[in-house]
């Protein structure tokens, strides 16, 4: 490998965001190398034998609010009108997630259900998101009530199965994702765009690389002795890998897919069915409600976490919380001394990002570098 102007590292949204805009907006030559057999990152996806699309990494729903972002991937890709939303089983009840006021009647009898409405929309707006660590601080003996039962019964274990601890010890961030939504609208986002590449992340990532100036390497390991052989370097690896964790590892979770093929239409009810009282597992996801995909199979996959173990597992998860930030920190201060190379992506930013965030932190990553 030699000569070129730019190595990017993984290509995986990131990567693919960069190398593209290297190439085409730069007009310089970018070599993308990848240690896996296939691109796209943890947004790999395959049409398996009986026709299904599978996310193999775990579902990936695409949404976003930024017009830059949205306007950008949609030069590569349509995308069909997929609502994600996700039911969870919570008493042996399959209800709405996040909880809303459609999950209270669900769960509560009628006279109940209706004092906690009335009594949710005496103290906050309608409409209003509510992180469950802010829904915890009431005075109010019925909200109390309410919101302890919304702690127990959707985020404690589920949480607890996947970060390995309770959520009081896990960053509030994380818990915020899926708030408390004084709302009847049970879709999981509310972002103006969203929705599933009607070909597939693959495709749309293929379709990204897909460019005169950009040369793909598979199964290729990254070594530092290619850092002189280019102008710069952008990795979206981990950044303690980089730095062959001289400070000591990153902790992530990861998660393992138990997948089943079930003769039957479907499975269950909706894409992701979660469980978080019940089971080992945290979801199961089931993927030919994504592209609407017609089978007279199904695929599921159950989702389970655990920690990653270097050389075990892959990595999915930084884990936000302030000794690993601070941990963090001192790569990033690292990295800040090396001249031209640059770290983005989940792994190189160690930032819980969707896949939106990744696409924008590099957008915006080549406009600070090359525009
Ligand atoms: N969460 C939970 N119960 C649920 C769904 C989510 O406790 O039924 C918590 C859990 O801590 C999870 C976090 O909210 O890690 C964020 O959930 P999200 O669905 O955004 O996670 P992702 O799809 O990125 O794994």
């Amino acid at each position: 490998m030699s000569g070129d102007d730019n190595l990017v590292v993984g290509a995986g949204f990131s990567g693919a965001v960069i190398a593209r805009l290297l190439a085409e907006k730069s007009n310089e030559k970018v070599t993308v190398i990848d240690k896996r057999a296939h691109i796209a990152g943890n947004s790999y996806d395959y049409r398996d034998e009986s026709a299904i699309m599978i996310h193999k990494y775990g579902s990936h729903i695409f949404h976003t609010s930024n017009e830059k972002v949205w306007k950008f991937l949609r030069q590569f890709t349509d995308f069909n009108q997929y609502m994600h939303k996700v039911v969870a089983v919570i008493d042996g009840i399959h209800t709405t997630i996040p909880f809303n006021f459609n999950t209270l009647y669900d769960i509560f009898p009628q006279t109940l259900a209706s004092r906690l409405e009335d009594k949710l929309l005496k103290f906050f707006d309608y409409n209003q998101k509510v992180p469950i660590l802010e829904f915890l601080k009431q005075n109010d003996k019925d909200l109390k009530f309410l919101a302890d039962y919304i702690y127990e019964n959707v985020f404690l274990h589920y949480t607890t199965k996947q970060w390995g601890v309770a959520p009081m010890d896990v960053d509030g961030a994380v818990t915020a994702r899926v708030p408390v939504y004084l709302s009847m609208d049970n879709r999981y986002f509310q972002d103006k765009y969203q929705g599933i590449p009607l070909n597939g992340y693959t495709t749309l990532i293929q379709n990204i690389l897909n460019h005169k100036n950009i040369e793909v390497r598979l199964n290729t390991e990254f070594e530092h002795g290619l850092i002189d052989k280019f102008k710069r370097v952008f990795y979206t690896g981990s950044i303690d890998e980089f730095f062959n964790y001289k400070f000591g590892e990153l902790p992530y979770r990861s998660v393992r897919f138990k997948m089943e093929t079930y003769n039957m239409e479907y499975y269950q009810q909706n894409s992701v069915v979660n469980y978080p009282c019940n089971y080992d597992f945290t979801r199961i996801h089931e993927y030919k409600y994504y592209l609407n995909d017609k089978s007279d199979k199904t695929i599921i996959a159950k989702e389970y976490s655990e920690s990653f173990i270097l050389g075990k597992n892959d990595r999915y998860y930084p884990i936000p919380a302030p000794e690993n930030n601070e941990l963090y920190k001192k790569y990033a201060q690292e990295a800040e001394l090396l001249k031209n190379i640059y770290f983005l992506g989940r792994l190189g930013d160690y930032k819980y990002y969707n896949m939106d965030k990744a696409v924008l932190r590099a957008l915006e990553l080549f406009e600070e570098v090359a525009g």
